[in-house]
């Protein structure tokens, strides 16, 4: 199974990928994971992405199409992936297209997240993250079972620096820019589906597995 979830920031892609991943065991590759690990580690490629990460900028195609590149070029994601915020521009759609097709793979749908933008930003103002193992949670929606600490790893939880108010707003202008066009190119292959991204997780996760048990 591969899939490509697409939506606005705080739309709620990476908690349902890292769902939806786990019940179909397939990798969930998020480009944004994996510059943040990459800029925690200090390398060449994390640090020049936090650049742009910081300021709510897309980083750059090249250095962004080789990382998914390799990634989904993993042995663990020859049976599928979730692609979850990867491709963000035309120019990485169509990287992906001739990158699928070298390894001889096929994408079976394009999830669209379809969400209200004040929902956005309620989503995005109460989500935390714990710094060690990654998961999500959200103040009022899924809060964690002690307040401010990560269920899985006695951590304090954080908010990601590109969470505040002014870089949110900048990453809806440059989601409108540059990934709505993305939307559009699957849409006029047929590969486009949307999901009612509203409720609670569960209520999504439901509506995204009948989705893709279709
Ligand atoms: P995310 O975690 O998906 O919200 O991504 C956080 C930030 O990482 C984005 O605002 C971009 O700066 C960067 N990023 C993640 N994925 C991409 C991508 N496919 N292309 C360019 N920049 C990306």
């Amino acid at each position: 199974m591969r899939l490509i979830f697409l939506g606005p920031p705080g739309a709620g892609k990476g908690t349902q990928a890292d769902r939806i991943a786990a019940h179909f065991n397939v990798p969930h590759i998020a480009t944004g994971d994996m510059m943040r690990q990459a800029a925690a580690r200090g390398t060449d490629f994390g640090l020049k992405a936090q650049e742009y990460m910081d300021r709510g900028e897309l980083v750059p195609d090249d250095i962004t199409n080789k990382a998914a590149k390799d990634r989904i070029s993993e042995p663990d994601a020859e049976k599928g992936f979730i692609l979850d915020g990867y491709p963000r521009t035309l120019e990485q759609a169509f990287f992906l297209d001739d990158a699928l097709e070298e390894i001889g793979a096929r994408l079976d749908r394009v999830i669209y997240f379809r969400i209200m933008g004040a929902a956005i930003v309620a989503r995005v103002a109460g989500r935390r993250v714990c710094p060690v193992c990654k998961t999500n949670y959200h103040e009022v929606t899924h809060p964690p079972k002690v307040e401010g600490i990560c269920d899985l790893e006695d951590a304090e939880l954080v908010q990601r620096e590109d969470d505040s108010p002014d870089t949110v707003l900048r990453r809806l202008e440059v989601y409108g820019e540059q990934t709505k066009p993305v939307a559009e190119v699957y849409s006029s292959r047929g590969l486009l589906v949307d999901v009612d991204a509203m409720g609670t997780s569960d209520e999504v996760f439901g509506r995204l597995l009948a989705l893709i048990e279709k």
